[in-house]
């Protein structure tokens, strides 16, 4: 993996007219939406412009095949946006310019790309992203709850944590105390601004940029995400294996931080308070309470049969009686 490179980050309402400078042949990446609501801001003509139509790594090497030579790469968009517009930089070894306009993922702040082989996500790439551009008026178009969505992997520290501690203990897993205390004041950062990241402000964005960066930087320093990757994701990864459905990333993180916090007793007031003021919809208004309770009750076979890392999962049994009282408590 390359070393990792801090962003230079230009913030601001109307920070995106700063695109009209770039010098060279342009190449913008976006999609339908997010292009449209950019182009009634900023008009703006790049030399060409590529709309996503998927994830899935064929179609992001037929884009590298079909698109003309370029000097610079401009991502427009969400999580698909960026990481499309990473890997055509990646490839072609162009400059990178990315404009979130929503800042519910962490794409445009990691080095590595997420593409999708046989519906599976797979990670490809290796480039972090150098130059960013927050504007926050274009990303206050975004319906509020795609922002707030990005807390939950700020959030997701405090249930990762605990994983991370505990496979240390029981399976010897390399631990950094530092890097955890690092994660804990991130945390702590998110807890103090959970109005402002409700409210989509221009400090509850600049929060969130700057937590995922921070996490970026020392998960990519240790070469691990388990500072904020537990069996919270455990859930969610489970429920889109289970439904064979898309949710908001945020929905189902939201879901894993309230259950797993208290399969884990870790605090689970507090971690529920802490989605609540951020924002996060973690009863998932797409999933139904029967999908859930399946979830659940398949969880540690789920975590075996993909592999999954070593976390409270493997150490405590998820019974029925849990399983109703933590769906009584979702839906309160
Ligand atoms: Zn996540």
């Amino acid at each position: 993996m390359s070393a990792y490179v801090a962003p230079k980050i230009l913030s601001g309402y109307g920070a995106a007219a700063a695109l009209k400078e770039l010098p060279g042949r342009v190449l913008a990446v976006s999609m339908d939406i997010p292009w449209r609501v950019f182009q009634e801001s900023i008009p703006w003509e790049p030399s060409q412009l590529h709309l996503v139509p998927d994830m899935d790594l064929a179609t992001v090497e037929q884009a590298d095949a079909a698109l003309p030579p370029c000097d610079v790469v401009v991502g427009i968009g969400g999580g698909s946006c960026c990481d499309t517009a990473k890997y055509l930089a990646w490839k072609r070894g162009c400059r990178l310019v990315l404009v979130p306009t929503i800042v519910s993922v962490d794409a445009p702040l990691t080095n590595m790309i997420a593409v999708r082989v046989d519906k599976k996500v797979q990670y490809v790439g290796d480039l972090f992203p150098e130059e960013l551009i927050i504007d926050y008026g274009l990303i206050q178009k975004a319906p509020k709850e795609m922002n707030r969505a990005g807390a939950c992997d700020i959030a997701s520290i405090h249930t990762a944590l605990h994983d991370w501690k505990l496979a240390h203990e029981e399976t010897g897993e390399a631990y950094h105390p530092d890097v955890a205390q690092l994660a804990r004041e991130c945390l702590e950062e998110l807890d103090r601004n959970a109005h402002e990241v409700f409210e989509v402000t221009p400090k509850g964005i600049d929060t969130i940029v700057d937590l995922f960066r921070r996490e970026v930087e020392f998960c990519a320093r240790i070469g691990t995400s388990r500072p904020e990757e537990g069996a919270e994701h455990i859930v969610a990864y489970g429920m889109e294996h289970l439904t064979r459905r898309h949710f908001l990333h945020g929905d189902l993180v939201g879901l894993g931080i309230f259950v797993i916090s208290r399969l884990q007793q870790n605090d689970p007031d507090f971690s529920a308070g802490l989605i609540r003021r951020c924002g996060l919809r973690y009863s998932v208004p797409d999933a139904g309470a029967e999908e859930i309770r399946a979830c659940l009750r398949t969880l540690r076979q789920f975590k075996q049969d993909a592999g999954l890392f070593y976390s409270i999962v493997d150490t405590e049994d998820i019974t029925e009686d849990f399983i109703g009282e933590t769906l009584d408590a979702l839906y309160k």
